[in-house]
């Protein structure tokens, strides 16, 4: 019997490289367009295997559910697992997966997309020369080289993002709980304590999981903190920064600026189309408001590579745990 795997949260593109991964594999694959909860895990019915994304939310009441219809397996199809209550999920005998490392490639890139694009104001120069407006006013950026870049965070994408940086000829300064000083050295990254990042830095970038410990992060006081015309750069979680902070702090001009990927509130909000509707999000309204304040919608992980590995290692694991092999190394929760 083929192994059947229900899919939530789906979009053209995971279908496409899912269904290229799963079909040698003979896996039976169910794609849902709305969102993993306790309320849609009915549908996972008949299925032996979950795939759940970043915006699923696997709290035990879902995972219990989950586990009463048989599922053995849930594949994270992500990196981050804050969206699953873990315990919850041993104490019901549900294996767990993710992707750890798709392409760290693809996000360090995204986020030197978002710098140089707020930076050199590639927004506003879009919209105005196609309105055959040639004027600079107003666009004036700055050098990268020399300027000084806070990495929080030197993992995988975190390490790429700074040597990226190193690239720019800016000095890098790193903080992590767990630093990897043979890779600090090679690339001349200097780490320093949280605290004595947020002084320096004239750009800072994050680059670590969300946990409890890391929840808002940056907060009104440790943004006062930072260095007057700081910019703030996050392809990483929304929670870690409160989006409130950020507008007290743009309004003062305490932030140049700030580029997101990733969004407090954007569960339902992001990879949807809400063009025809009313935002109920005040803050996201606002932010959205600012010239200096740039929003893509959690897709820096969106290459044609890392979809291809998401999709290869997902597929694989649950042809694995299916048979009783182990997962991927480095792949089980
Ligand atoms: P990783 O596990 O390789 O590295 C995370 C690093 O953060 C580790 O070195 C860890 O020691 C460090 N860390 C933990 N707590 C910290 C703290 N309090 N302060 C500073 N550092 C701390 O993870 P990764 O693959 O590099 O991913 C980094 C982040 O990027 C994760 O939050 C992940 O969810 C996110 N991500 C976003 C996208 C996207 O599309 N926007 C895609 C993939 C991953």
């Amino acid at each position: 019997m083929p192994t059947t795997i229900s899919i939530y949260d789906t979009k053209p593109y995971d279908r496409q490289y899912l269904q290229q991964a799963a079909a040698p594999l003979g896996q039976k694959l169910i794609f849902h367009d709305f969102r993993l909860t306790a309320e849609t895990a009915p549908t996972a019915k008949g299925a032996t295997a979950v795939c759940a994304f970043v915006n699923d939310n696997l709290n035990a009441p879902c995972l219990q559910i989950l586990a009463s219809l048989g599922i053995k397996h849930i594949a994270l199809r992500c990196a981050g697992f804050n969206n699953i209550d873990l315990p919850a999920a041993k104490s019901l005998g549900i294996a767990v997966t993710r992707v750890p490392a798709y392409s760290p490639h693809a996000v360090a890139e995204h986020t030197l997309a978002l710098l140089l694009c707020l930076n050199r104001k590639i927004h506003r120069a879009y919209n105005r020369v196609r309105e055959h407006n040639f004027s600079l006013a107003g666009l004036v950026g700055f050098d990268i080289a020399g300027k000084t870049v806070a990495i929080v965070g030197t993992g995988k994408i975190g390490r790429i993002t700074a040597e990226i940086f190193r690239g720019f000829s800016a000095n890098v300064l790193a903080y992590d709980p767990f630093p990897t000083p043979d890779w600090a050295a090679k690339h001349s990254v200097t780490y320093l304590p949280f605290a004595d990042l947020l002084p320096r830095a004239d750009i800072l970038s994050l680059h670590l999981p969300l946990t409890p410990d890391t929840h808002q992060l940056l907060n009104e006081k440790t943004i006062a903190q930072m260095k007057p015309g700081a910019i703030i750069l996050n392809t990483s979680r929304g929670k870690l920064i409160d989006a409130s902070a950020l507008i007290t702090h743009l309004k003062t001009g305490q932030l140049a600026g700030v580029a997101l990927d990733v969004y407090e509130e954007e569960e339902g909000v992001f990879f949807e189309d809400h063009s025809s509707n009313i935002l109920a999000d005040d803050t996201l309204n606002l932010l959205l408001s600012f010239p200096n304040v740039l929003v893509t919608s959690h897709q820096a992980f969106l290459t044609h590579e890392a979809l291809t590995e998401i999709a290869r290692v997902t597929t694989t694991n649950i042809a694995h745990l299916a048979t009783n092999k182990a997962p991927l190394d480095g792949t089980s929760l």
